[in-house]
C-alpha cells in the first residue's frame, strides 16, 4: 500500500510491520517538514482500514475513492474559515480539488492565520458517532493539527478518548513541538524526514511532470521546497506564455491581463528572468515569422502551440515582424545594461501589442 511514497523508509517499515501485526495505535502524528509525504502516506494507510478486498489493495473501488479523497468513510480535515463548516458543499469542493497533483503542493486554503475551528470539531465528533457508510472503519486524517484553536482543544480531547474502536484519526503536522502535550501524549509518534535530492526530484516530477533538468534546476533555486519551486515552475510558464498572449492580443482582456502580470513581476523580476522573458519574446515571433513565410511546422521552436503562433501569424507583416525582432533584441541590450526591470516589461508589452496596432491587416 506504500509504493508510492517516496523517501520515507523508517515511517513506511514501521507503519507496515504495525499494520500487519495490527499493532497500529488508534490515533497517529505524522510530524516533519511540510510536502515529504505525510498526507500521502495517511491515505495509503486509510486504504488499510477502507479496503473492500481486505487490505489496501490499490486497485478497488474503495481504495480509489481513498486516493481521490472521495471515500464517504474518509474524513479530510484541514484549517479552514469556521463557517465553512456550516456549508459543507464548500469544504467538498476544496477536497475535491486536492485530488489533482498540483493542488496537493501548497495548503488547501492559503491562508496560514487559519486554524482549526471548535465547529470543525464538532462536525469530527458528530462523524465518528455515525457507523461507518461501508460498515468497517472511518479515517480522519487532519492535516495542520497543531494549529487547533484554543476554545476547539477540550472537544478535541474528548474526541481521541471516546472515538469508537473503528475510528482512526492520522494528525498532520510540521510542528511537534507546537501541538498539545495532552494530544501528543495520546497518540503514537511517526517521524518523517527532509527529502533526498533524488528522491524530491522523483516526487516534484511525479506532481508536476517538470522536464528532469528543470526539476535539478528548481531544486536549487527553491532550497528544496516543493512549494516553491512549484510556485516558481508556474512563474516559468508564465514568463513563456505572456509574450505570446501580449502578441496574440486576441481578447481584448490581453494588454490588461498583461499590465497586470508586469506589474506584479515586474518589480521582482531577476536579470535572469528577463532575459528569459526577451528569449522567450524572440522565439514566438520567430516562429510567427517563420510560419507566415514558410508554413512549415518543423521549423517552430514552440511546436505545441501551433495553432496560436498561426492564428497570429494570419494577420502578421512579415516587416513589422523583422522590426519587431531588432526591437526586442535592442532592449535586451538595454536591459543587461541595467535598464530598470518594470521599464523593460512596459516596454517590452509596448512592443509585443504594437503586433496587431501597426502590423498589417491584409
Ligand atoms: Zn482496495
Amino acid at each position: 500500500m506504500f509504493d508510492s511514497i517516496v523517501g520515507q523508509p523508517w515511517a513506511v517499515a514501521y507503519l507496515s510491520r504495525a499494520a500487519a501485526a495490527d499493532r497500529l495505535s488508534q490515533t497517529l502524528i505524522f510530524h516533519g517538514p511540510p510536502y515529504v509525504g505525510k498526507e500521502s502516506t495517511a491515505l495509503a494507510l486509510a486504504t488499510w482500514w477502507l479496503c473492500d478486498h481486505g487490505r489496501g489493495c490499490g486497485t478497488c473501488t474503495a481504495c480509489r475513492q481513498v486516493a481521490g479523497y472521495q471515500h464517504p468513510d474518509l474524513h479530510y480535515v484541514f484549517p479552514c474559515p469556521a463557517p465553512w463548516y456550516e456549508n459543507p458543499e464548500q469544504i467538498g469542493e476544496i477536497v475535491a480539488q486536492r485530488a489533482l497533483p498540483e493542488h496537493r503542493l501548497g495548503e488547501p486554503v492559503a491562508d496560514p492565520n487559519l486554524s482549526i475551528s471548535i465547529e470543525a470539531v464538532r462536525t469530527m465528533i458528530r462523524a465518528s458517532a455515525r457507523s461507518a457508510f461501508g460498515g468497517k472503519a472511518k479515517v480522519f486524517i487532519v492535516r495542520g493539527a497543531d494549529r487547533l484553536r484554543e476554545e476547539a482543544q477540550n472537544a478535541f480531547l474528548k474526541l481521541l478518548e471516546e472515538a469508537p474502536r473503528n475510528v482512526h484519526i492520522i494528525l498532520l503536522t510540521t510542528s511537534l513541538e507546537r501541538m498539545l502535550p495532552t494530544v501528543r501524549s495520546r497518540a503514537y509518534q511517526v517521524r518523517f524526514t527532509a527529502l533526498s535530492k533524488p528522491d524530491w526530484i522523483t516526487v516534484f516530477r511525479a506532481l508536476t511532470a517538470a522536464e528532469p533538468e528543470k526539476a535539478e534546476s528548481l531544486f536549487r533555486l527553491s532550497g528544496g521546497s516543493l512549494a516553491r519551486a512549484a510556485g516558481l515552475l508556474q512563474e516559468d510558464h508564465t514568463l513563456r506564455h505572456l509574450p505570446l498572449a501580449l502578441l496574440r492580443n486576441a481578447e481584448r482582456q490581453a494588454g490588461a491581463w498583461a499590465a497586470t502580470v508586469f506589474e506584479q513581476m515586474g518589480s521582482r523580476l531577476e536579470r535572469e528572468d528577463l532575459d528569459r522573458l526577451m528569449d522567450s519574446a524572440l522565439l514566438w515571433i520567430r516562429d510567427i515569422l517563420v510560419w507566415r513565410t514558410t508554413g512549415n511546422e518543423g521549423l517552430l521552436t514552440n511546436r505545441d502551440a501551433l495553432a496560436e503562433i498561426a492564428d497570429v501569424a494570419e494577420g502578421c507583416d512579415p516587416a513589422h515582424l523583422m522590426l519587431l525582432i531588432s526591437e526586442v533584441e535592442s532592449l535586451r541590450q538595454a536591459a543587461r545594461l541595467n535598464l530598470d526591470p518594470r521599464l523593460v516589461c512596459h516596454r517590452l508589452e509596448r512592443l509585443l501589442l504594437s503586433n496587431r496596432r501597426t502590423g498589417g491587416y491584409r
